[in-house]
């Protein structure tokens, strides 16, 4: 083939895909198939809110486990119910904050001001200044918001319960205010809540919606509506769904997590792609299930709220643990090669305590362990580790960090 045939036989690639970005995580489909119960729930919960809005305050838990469908399902309600709001003709916002990426009380304020867009100089105000000066704006202007506190567990053990309790007590100083702040709080067990004291836990557990981990059947139905959105029609058969479903269901063994049940149908179609045949096969979907390594699609979810020093600390611990091929590093090992990797990133690398820092968040979220050395010759250090495969992990981190880096340099 000539030079340009090559070229354009590569622009030309026919796919197996008409729409692949439907089947990134960051996608919210217009459907949740199988979790009409669910959203019914909900939908009862906040009913008193859409009815007569600012007469009550209502708030609600939704629990469930990695890739059940918690943060699509609060994305999918907040569309829907601000949609039924706008035609009722009231003014309701929909804001969704990860706990992850807005970690203190400040930020969890400050991201609702800016979400909604409100004109307000938040430099130097405190939460409580900041909260005020957002309740005045949304009387104003007659806003009602509902706020999803996501992976809200996180928030709890960071922040503890002052924060909650300012959060969700707001209008017990204002008791003839319009109740304009409403929320859905995601977490993934109940037992984080314990954490907190017994009134503002009940406060919080007023309502509760359960999302079970799905079974294969319920996982083929999802894989196919999203398969309909993702994939030209005859590209992949439903037999190839139903493996998949099989494999991840959790009646026959499996998570029931619909998000490595779809990163597999995405790998499996590029497998196609890559082979540049018009067809999926079993092959494909068993290399993809090969791949998908349930731990990893755990902690990719949480990777892209990290921070982008948080992120070269973390390749710093992959690539210390690559090169001893031991179970832990020293911290004191992991620091020099995050001072090498800033280097090589052209960015300053932080101080020692922030990076010990940088140490306990990545441990607090589960993506690392870390522990303190029994007492040697040198003293005590701290001792790191990671339980999943490095390559893999090391693949994500990096994209992460190419995202990260793309957007602080177009700002
Ligand atoms: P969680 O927040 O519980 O970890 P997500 O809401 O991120 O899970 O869901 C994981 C992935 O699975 C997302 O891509 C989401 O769009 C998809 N998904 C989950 N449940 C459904 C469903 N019932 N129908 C269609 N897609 C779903
Ligand atoms: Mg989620």
């Amino acid at each position: 083939m000539n030079s340009n045939d090559v070229i354009v036989s590569v622009f030309k690639k026919i796919s197996v895909f008409k729409n692949i970005e439907t089947l990134y995580p960051e996608y919210i489909p217009e459907n949740l198939p199988r979790r009409e119960i669910q959203l019914r729930q909900l939908a009862e919960i906040f009913k008193p809110m859409m009815i007569s809005p600012g007469g009550v305050f209502v708030r609600t838990m939704i629990v469930g486990g990695v890739g059940v469908g918690k943060t699509a399902m609060a994305k999918v309600f907040g569309r829907e119910i601000r949609k039924f709001a706008s035609e009722r003709g009231f003014d309701l916002r929909y804001v969704h904050i990860n706990c992850h990426r807005d970690r203190t009380l400040y930020e969890v304020v400050s991201e609702i001001i800016r979400q909604i867009g409100a004109p307000i100089p938040i430099r130097g105000l405190s939460p409580r200044e900041m909260m005020l000066a957002l309740l005045n704006y949304i009387e104003k202007h007659d806003i009602y918001l509902l706020v999803t506190l996501d992976e809200f567990d996180y928030f709890i053990s960071t922040e503890g319960n002052d924060a909650v309790y300012f959060l969700i007590r707001v209008y017990d100083e204002y008791s003839d205010t319009k109740k304009r702040i409403n929320y859905i709080f995601i977490s993934r067990n109940i037992s984080s809540l314990s954490k907190l004291d017994p009134t503002t836990e009940s406060y919080i557990l007023r309502h509760m919606v359960k999302l079970d981990p799905y079974t294969s059947g319920e996982l083929f139905d999802i894989l196919s509506y999203r398969r309909d959105l993702a994939f030209y029609e005859g590209t992949i058969d439903d037999e190839l769904l139903k493996f998949i479903a099989d494999s991840k269901g959790v009646d026959k063994g499996g998570e029931g997590n619909a998000r490595s049940a779809l990163e597999a149908l995405l790998l499996a179609g590029q497998a196609a792609d890559h082979e540049g045949v018009q067809k999926v096969t079993i092959e494909h979907v068993r290399k993809a299930l090969g791949i998908v390594h349930s731990e990893i699609v755990r902690i990719s979810d949480d990777i892209n709220f990290l921070q982008l020093h948080e992120l070269l600390l973390l390749k710093a611990i992959i690539r210390s643990l690559k090169k001893k091929k031991t179970v832990f590093v020293k911290i004191g090992e992991v620091e020099d090669e995050y001072s090498y990797i800033c280097q090589l990133f052209g960015v300053k690398p932080r101080r020692h305590t922030q990076v010990y820092e940088y140490v306990n968040t990545l441990k607090h979220m589960g993506i690392i362990e870390a522990k303190v050395s029994s007492k040697g010759f040198r003293g005590r250090t701290t001792l790191i580790s990671i339980a999943v495969p490095l390559n893999e992990l090391e693949m994500k981190v990096d994209e992460a960090i190419n995202t990260k880096k793309e957007l602080a340099d177009t700002s």
